[in-house]
């Protein structure tokens, strides 16, 4: 059965899974959705036979209806190969009473590359599948992380460029430093003045101009997403979940078909949204418990229904986690609206004009799969501390919000359920709050200084992601203004 992409914005939209990844976004404004969500077709015996790339496999050709075999397979061995540090890809620890699923063994070290490694040949296949002439220009805004990752999975593909936005002074010191030093004469990376919703809303103001959409394609160039908000991102994060059950299935952690939590230190919404897709193809999974930090909008907007991004922006140790508008949930509200396109499209209409919205007593009902959970900074570097001195396990501050959340959820719900916690980013990556966490007297001033004392303090060796910026030169100077961004494009692209 084919599966067709619609959006949620408008019911008549109807294209193909490589149209849909080409195109990123819909022109209403809409994100691309699957019409229905496919079962996962084999046993949950056979899926704890399977390594990732098989689990992956599975997953993404039940998605991806118009790849052949041979095109979605040659996608899959391309990205999860020696780029990632480990074997299996991302291993499952068990530690302190639940299942840490580490994500960050890619080139980047952030949970990104699981969906940003096999993007650009997802793309480049999409592209030659539509007889697409144009070159894509791929044009991101980024919290610190999908940046780096998406400048790494596109650097040098043929046939693309890639530009990136970042808030100049919302990511962590490496975060940008991994981003500045990209090499690649197809990578452009400028900081914005301003945070990432702007950014964010920067890039999508973009994708919906008609106007810069025909200069664009009179100098030979196409625009084309590598957010969270494209489908190609999406579906690879689902088979990560499936992969998850079916380790913990095979190492007898769990009975076949057991039930199993799921907790997400959440964003943008797209990570959480992917195991909610996990658990629709037929994953046992109960409750998903979506993580937020001080930037508690999710929080809320579970707890009552009311989504209000009208609060102040706040800069946190977990930055990639640091949104106000989180794109991806407009999925999930399109789902429990009963995949109504014009009752989201409505919604979608109020937040962007007043930024708040209110879901009716239904759809409201229909979250009961969600549970909203926030840490505050201090609780956070609690969690670090706490998994260090008892486990010696270091986790970065992402998932350290994510094993607050958690350790609340059960000592209040007195859910005992076995459940997994996506770890998203190596701490190697947010060195400086991981250390003020676990070491108060360490107080160096280089951050790859604090990264070689965790190393002694952790047992865990540097990651190369680490020590290739140790030394490298900065590449990337620009630094623009929220309206300069259009200009700042064509500029990059050489349009007058
Ligand atoms: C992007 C990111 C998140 C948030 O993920 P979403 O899919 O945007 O919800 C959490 N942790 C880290 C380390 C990230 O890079």
């Amino acid at each position: 059965m084919d599966i067709m992409y619609t959006s949620t914005r408008d019911s008549r939209v109807k294209v193909t899974a490589s149209q849909a990844i080409l195109k990123g976004l819909s022109e209403d404004g809409g994100l691309f959705v699957p019409q229905q969500i496919p079962a996962l077709g084999v046993s949950l015996h056979d899926l704890s036979r399977m390594d990732y790339r098989e689990t992956a496999y599975t997953v993404m050709k039940q998605f991806l209806t118009d790849f052949t075999q041979q095109e979605l397979k040659n996608c899959i061995d391309a990205a999860y190969d020696s780029k990632f540090d480990t074997e299996e890809i991302v291993p499952v620890k068990a530690v302190e009473g639940a299942y840490y699923l580490e994500l960050f063994h890619g080139p980047t070290i952030a949970f990104k590359d699981m969906a940003l490694s096999i993007l650009p040949h997802l793309l480049t296949v999409s592209a030659r599948k539509n007889q697409v002439e144009n070159e894509i220009v791929i044009l991101t805004a980024t919290s610190g992380d999908t940046g780096k990752a998406a400048l790494a999975g596109f650097a040098d593909v043929k046939g693309t460029k890639i530009i990136v936005f970042y808030p100049k002074n919302g990511v962590s010191p490496i975060q940008e430093k991994q981003m500045v030093t990209q090499a690649g004469a197809n990578t452009f990376v400028a900081g914005i003045d301003g945070n990432f919703d702007q950014a964010q809303a920067g890039v999508k103001k973009m994708f919906s101009d008609p106007g810069l959409e025909q200069e664009l394609a009179a100098a030979g160039y196409q625009f084309s997403s590598a957010n969270s908000i494209n489908i190609g991102r999406l579906v690879p994060q689902v088979a990560y979940y499936a992969y998850a059950y079916g380790k913990l299935l095979c190492n007898g952690e769990i009975q076949e078909g057991e039930c199993i939590n799921v907790t997400v230190p959440t964003g943008n919404f797209g990570n959480i949204l992917a195991a909610y897709y996990a658990k629709q193809m037929g994953v046992p999974i109960a409750k998903l418990i979506c993580a937020s930090n001080e930037n508690k909008v999710l929080y809320d907007f579970f707890a009552s229904g009311q989504y209000n991004k009208n609060r102040p922006f706040i800069l946190t140790s977990s930055p990639s986690m640091d949104i106000l508008v989180s794109s991806n949930l407009e999925r999930l509200v399109y789902r429990i609206a009963g995949n109504d396109a014009a009752k989201t499209a409505a919604l979608m209409e109020e937040l962007a004009s007043g930024g708040v919205y209110q879901i009716s007593g239904p759809m409201k009902e229909a979250l009961s799969d969600f549970y909203g959970g926030f840490a505050g900074e201090l609780e956070t570097a609690q969690a670090i501390r706490g998994l260090y001195e008892k486990a010696g396990y270091v986790v970065d501050t992402h998932t350290a919000v994510a094993a607050s959340v958690y350790q609340k959820y059960r000592e209040t719900t007195g859910d005992h359920t076995k459940t997994v916690i996506a770890s998203t980013a190596s701490p190697f990556k947010f060195t400086r709050s991981v250390m003020q966490a676990i070491c108060p007297s360490c107080t160096l001033e280089d951050d790859f200084a604090l990264a070689d004392e965790l190393s002694k303090l952790s047992g865990v060796e540097i990651p190369q992601a680490v020590e290739e910026i140790r030394h490298a030169e900065t590449i990337h100077h620009t630094v623009c203004r929220a309206e300069e961004m259009p200009a700042v494009v064509k500029k990059f692209l050489g349009i007058a």
